[in-house]
């Protein structure tokens, strides 16, 4: 029965180099998320439930595979069609900014590589993301079901809001406007935030607007920030 031991040797084998791999793979972005963490904490990220978020979410798996390597650099990366994901820190900082309770509603204007909702999600949004370019809509819908995030993806213009699914009880807009969209602050449940970066020409501030009641809103600034031009419209494939 010797060919039985060898093919139980083989098998046995095979199931331990494939499996190997990956988990060595996995250690090896688990340690670079950490660090990651340390590095946004030195940085002022003080929420625990935010940076749980980054040391769960595999940004390795929103990049493109040239900037693999760089997954867990504290940078900004482009994504392809003149887009960026987010440098963690600006996710951490944002996400942070909008105060998440658990299965808070929430609603995101630019969806990009999906990074930023990964993370919103893993600090329990009940998240809604709407992205202007119909190609990375699509992309990123698909990947973020394949890891496995629940929420629901638009294509349109994040101008508009998603009139239907509101009032929101946060709003976070991931693209520079360089007007404050007045739809989106209809959209906002009273006692909520919207955090947004906004300023004219490439000055930009990150900004916390509180709607107070039905017709005020209290706006907070949280310091200087660099974003991609929030655009109108939509472009289709
Ligand atoms: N949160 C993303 C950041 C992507 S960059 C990430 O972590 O990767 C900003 C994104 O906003 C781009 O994908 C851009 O196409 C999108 N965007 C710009 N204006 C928009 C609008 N009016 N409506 C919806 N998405 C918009």
């Amino acid at each position: 029965m010797s060919w039985v031991n060898d093919m139980m040797r083989s098998l046995k084998d095979k199931t331990a180099i494939s499996d190997f791999i990956p988990v060595n793979e996995e250690l090896k972005y688990i340690t670079r998320r950490k660090r990651l963490v340390e590095e946004l904490k030195g940085k002022g990220i003080q929420s625990s439930s935010v940076l749980e978020a980054i040391k769960q979410v595999p940004r390795q798996y929103f990049i493109t595979d040239a900037l693999i390597e760089f997954a867990y650099q504290d940078k900004a990366y482009p994504i392809g069609a003149g887009q960026t994901i987010s440098q963690p820190y600006t996710v951490a900082r944002q996400t942070e900014l909008l105060d998440l309770k658990p299965g808070d509603k929430v609603l995101e204007i630019g969806t990009g590589s999906g990074y930023q909702s990964a993370v919103l999600v893993a600090a329990g949004a009940n998240l809604f993301s709407i992205e202007r370019q119909e190609d990375l809509h699509l992309i990123t819908k698909r990947k973020l079901k394949e890891l496995g995030y629940e929420l629901k993806c638009f294509f349109g213009d994040g101008f508009e809001g998603l009139p239907n699914e509101a009032p929101f009880d946060k709003i976070i807009v991931t693209a520079g406007a360089s007007e404050i969209p007045e739809k989106l602050l209809r959209q906002l449940k009273v006692g909520g935030y919207m955090v947004l970066p906004y300023g004219t020409g490439n000055k930009k501030r990150m900004y916390r607007i509180e709607r107070l009641n039905q017709t005020e809103f209290e706006r907070k600034d949280c310091g200087a920030c660099a974003f991609v031009p929030m655009l109108r419209g939509t472009e289709k494939l």
